[in-house]
């Protein structure tokens, strides 16, 4: 089952990402995660990223592309994948159809999980991830046992460069221009599925997974 989980940031992608990780077997491919890889390990094209992300700008289309296209043909892609942060452009969906097309696989269906800008920089301004092993927090929402640190490891728990508000406030615009019309472009091949993003984090997992058990019967 290919699925992309679709959404502002902030939406909750990340978090339901895990969800379908752990209940559906097939692996996360998150295009921001990716790039945060590409530029801790100092490689140049993380190098040209990081200022832009920064920013709350897009990286290069041609960039996304050669760092999706590499991890796709990665072995454990084969029985499904979640993007998670890709498509961002409708040129990245149209690049992602004909690679996939090229693979002879195709996307199954596209979770589109809705929220209000407004709640998008409360939720952001709260987020924390974990410097060591990456797990994600919100003080609020989903605080550690002991403030600043890692649940799982220990790790010190930091914000993210691009989780300041002018770049929050940059990513929402980018969103509404860029990204939000690939929902009319993914509704009218008959494969997105809408769902409240401002829900509580498990009536959100068991919506994604009622669509999902769906989607599974259509394309097994
Ligand atoms: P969020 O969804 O919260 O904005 P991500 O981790 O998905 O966080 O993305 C962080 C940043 O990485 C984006 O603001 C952008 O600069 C870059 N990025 C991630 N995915 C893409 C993509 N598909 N195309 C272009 N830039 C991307
Ligand atoms: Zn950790």
């Amino acid at each position: 089952m290919n699925v992309i989980l679709f959404g502002p940031p902030g939406a909750g992608k990340g978090t339901q990402a895990v969800f379908i990780v752990d209940n559906y077997g097939i692996p996360q491919v998150s295009t921001g995660d990716l790039l945060r890889a590409a530029i801790k390990e100092q490689l140049p094209l993380g190098l040209k990223a990081k200022s832009i992300m920064d920013a709350g700008g897009l990286v290069p289309d041609d960039v996304v592309m050669g760092i999706v296209e590499e991890r796709l043909a990665q072995s454990d892609c084969t029985s499904g994948f979640v993007l998670d942060g890709f498509p961002r452009t409708i040129a990245q969906a149209d690049a992602l159809n004909q690679l996939l097309t090229k693979m002879g696989k195709r996307i199954d269906c596209v979770v589109s999980l809705e929220i209000a800008n407004s709640e998008i920089v409360q939720r952001i301004s709260g987020r924390r991830t974990c410097s060591a092993c990456g797990k994600g927090y919100h003080i609020r929402n989903a605080p550690p046992q002991r403030e600043g640190v890692c649940d799982a490891c220990g790790g010190s728990l930091r914000q993210r460069d691009d989780d300041s508000e002018a770049a929050v406030q940059n990513r929402l615009s980018v969103y509404d221009e860029q990204t939000s019309p690939l929902k009319e472009y993914y509704r009218s091949i008959g494969i997105l599925k809408v769902v409240d993003g401002s829900a509580a984090i498990l009536d959100i997992q068991k919506q994604i997974g009622d669509i999902l058990e769906g989607c599974k019967c259509d394309h097994p």
